[in-house]
């Protein structure tokens, strides 16, 4: 009986096209006999609506909580750009992240060594750079309360955004951030505005707390988040897991995913509260890449950042992190033999399709795996 529950939702565009390199590395690892999923799929995004007028049914949403991970493709596309706005493609995905309760963003920033000089940046100050940024989700000025722009009868308005953070809120998501760097190299870089921001203060006040009653023996820094946004152009080496807040999270994340060079290479993982019957985690993987209506069908998209997503999968819910790291390497191997999709192409490389990288990286996980 296969113990681990996935549930598959391709979404649009080039959702579907990377989603079944997904389902190649899972056949993969099934005939192998390394691990057995049991496999759903559903709608999501415009291809719900299509079919049933919203962007995600109830029945799907119920497969989602039921499932151990969702393995989330892309939504959207111009052929929506004119339904109703509760049902367009994107309300499928906030409601997964809402309902799932998803408080924790992970983004990697993962520079292989064959595609540093795609970077922004200097080969030497990103080559093999393996960073995590832990973006809290579910709270922060994106969602406070009042959130209002008012007519002063003037001639002027005023707007107002409102940032709040509770200590459970800043507690689990700096758990989180200490979990993640115990398993990688121990050091958590917490960043926030304490010098001008209330909330800054009870962050720093609540991960040192954290960090002194559970965590004592991880390495914690604080910086504050515009220093924090210096230093990750300087130089990112310097760090292995940054925790931040919903709005500098935002930024700094996307600074981050600049450092590697292209879109098609990030994935992502959204966690949620760990389940007090199973001890999972409800989590959903997802590349930070949409759609892509413009190559969409053309066999171009590149397939990296949907399979890293499912390699945090293997490694965040299924403790399967020799498969995960398997993964890593059969990724770099690829690359390293100068296959290119064509968003990453360089000079000399073999310019191949969706399917012929995912085929060469699965190729490369059964020679690891020999
Ligand atoms: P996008 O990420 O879809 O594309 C931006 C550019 O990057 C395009 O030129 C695209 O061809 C390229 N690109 C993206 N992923 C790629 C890949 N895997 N391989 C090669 N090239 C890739 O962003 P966009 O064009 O702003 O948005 C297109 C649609 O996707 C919109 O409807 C938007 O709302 C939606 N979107 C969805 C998500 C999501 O589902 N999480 C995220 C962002 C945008």
């Amino acid at each position: 009986m296969p113990s681990h529950k996935l549930l598959l939702l391709a979404g649009d565009g080039i959702g579907p096209e990377v989603m079944a390199e997904v389902k190649r590395l899972l056949a993969f690892l099934a005939k192998r006999g390394i691990a057995d999923f049991a496999i759903e799929e559903g709608l999501v995004g415009g291809a719900c609506y299509d079919a049933h007028k919203r962007a995600i049914t109830g029945e799907t949403m119920a497969q989602a909580h039921a499932a151990d991970a969702v393995i989330f493709g892309a939504v959207g596309g111009p052929k929506w750009d004119k339904v109703p706005f509760e049902v367009r493609p994107e309300a499928g995905l906030l409601r997964l992240r809402k309902e799932l309760g998803l408080f924790a963003n992970i983004r990697p920033a993962i520079v292989y060594p064959a595609l540093a000089d795609a970077s922004s940046l200097k080969r030497e100050a990103v080559d093999g750079l393996d960073i995590v940024i832990l973006r809290e989700l579910t709270g922060g000025v994106y969602f406070g309360e009042p959130k209002t722009i008012t007519d002063l009868g003037n001639g002027q308005k005023r707007a107002i955004d409102t940032q709040v953070y509770d200590t459970y809120e800043i507690e689990r998501i700096a758990r989180v951030g200490f979990e993640l760097a115990r398993a990688r190299r121990n050091k958590l870089t917490s960043m926030e505005k304490r010098n001008v921001m209330k909330t800054g203060v009870l962050w720093h006040e609540v991960v040192e707390q954290v960090h002194a009653r559970e965590f004592p023996n991880v390495q914690l820094e604080h910086m504050l988040a515009d220093a924090g946004g210096m230093q990750l152009v300087r130089w990112p080496k310097q760090f292995d897991v940054i925790v931040t807040d919903n709005l500098f999270g935002d930024m700094l994340s996307d600074v981050a995913a600049m450092l590697t060079g292209s879109l098609g290479m990030l994935p992502s993982a959204s966690l949620g509260e760990v389940d007090a019957k199973t001890r999972r985690r409800k989590a959903m993987y997802e590349p930070v890449h949409g759609s892509a209506p413009d190559i969409a069908g053309k066999g171009r998209a590149n397939p990296i950042a949907m399979l890293a997503s499912f390699g945090m999968a293997m490694r965040y819910s299924f403790a399967m992190n020799k498969q995960a790291d398997m993964l890593d390497a059969a990724i770099a191997a690829a690359l390293a033999k100068g296959l290119r999709t064509a968003d990453i192409k360089s000079e000399g490389a073999k310019i191949v399709s969706t399917a012929e990288m995912g085929a060469a990286i699965v190729g490369e996980m059964e020679k690891l795996a020999a």
